[in-house]
């Protein structure tokens, strides 16, 4: 399986204001929306087709999301590609001299492993890495 796109994420100042856009005025259909106190975010999550839309507003003023959106206001955040082993998609990286966030895959509350490389190994995006076994989204399946 080659990668897919996931997720592409999106830092927004008011969730319900981008609401009003990607879910009422371009009717795609929210699938989740929580929020995710580890990370300092709320986010809500938009079916796009195969892939999906991250629409994520911080909670407070000292997490990584909260500094990205008032140094770089709201804009793309991060491209999340799904792959079969975050593991392997690592170590193979890491041998190529990427620059990733952590040195071991991180593990999200319903024990998908993820991972970031730094947008300086990736020409300017953050990229996330996200396990998801056959290559398909949890949502279609
Ligand atoms: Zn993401």
């Amino acid at each position: 399986m080659s990668p897919s796109i996931h997720h592409i994420a999106i830092v927004v100042r008011d969730l319900d204001a981008a609401l009003s856009l990607y879910r009422d005025g371009l009717g795609l259909e929210m699938s989740d929306r929580r929020v995710v106190p580890e990370e300092g975010v709320e986010i809500a999550f938009l079916s796009a087709g195969e892939g999906e839309i991250e629409l994520l507003r911080p909670l407070d003023a000292e997490s990584g999301v909260a500094r990205f959106l008032e140094k770089r206001g709201e804009g793309l955040h991060h491209i999340c590609l799904a792959v079969e082993d975050v593991a392997e998609e690592m170590a193979r990286l890491k041998e190529a001299g990427a620059q990733l966030l952590s040195e071991e895959p991180r593990v999200n509350p319903e024990g998908v492993r993820y991972a970031f490389v730094h947008p300086k190994s990736a020409h300017g995006v953050l990229l996330e890495l996200y396990q998801v076994k056959g290559g398909r989204s949890p949502q279609a399946e």
